[in-house]
């Protein structure tokens, strides 16, 4: 990392976001499998506020729904672990989105 950020300096402007991408980052790779779970679930339920409050107040209660899954990983590392991830806990992830779209069909923040 170290050499990299020194790289970086040197670097013409415009290369400047290769050194962004390739920095480690910590994240929550549910958010992840809630987000590509989210379009699929959310069109069982036509009846619930389309706008992008109420999507992500449904993001937001299923994910509070959910153990966190923190890793560790570089910009390349992305889709392998989120694939392996997400086959393991979609089920929950649907799960929790079910309750958070009832919730918010119930009772919308607006
Ligand atoms: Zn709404």
């Amino acid at each position: 990392m170290l050499r990299l950020k020194l790289l970086g300096q040197v670097l013409p402007h415009y290369l400047m976001n290769l050194e962004e991408v390739l920095v480690m980052r910590v994240k929550n790779y549910m958010e992840d499998v809630i987000d590509r779970m989210f379009p699929e679930v959310i069109k069982r339920y036509p009846e619930v506020c389309k706008c992008q409050r109420c999507a992500s107040d449904i993001k937001a209660i299923a994910l509070n729904h959910l153990p966190p899954k923190y890793v560790a990983t570089e910009a390349g590392e992305v889709y392998t672990k989120v694939n392996e991830l997400s086959s393991q806990f979609e089920a929950d992830a649907i799960t929790a989105l079910v309750i958070a779209i009832k919730k918010v069909i119930e009772r919308p923040r607006h």
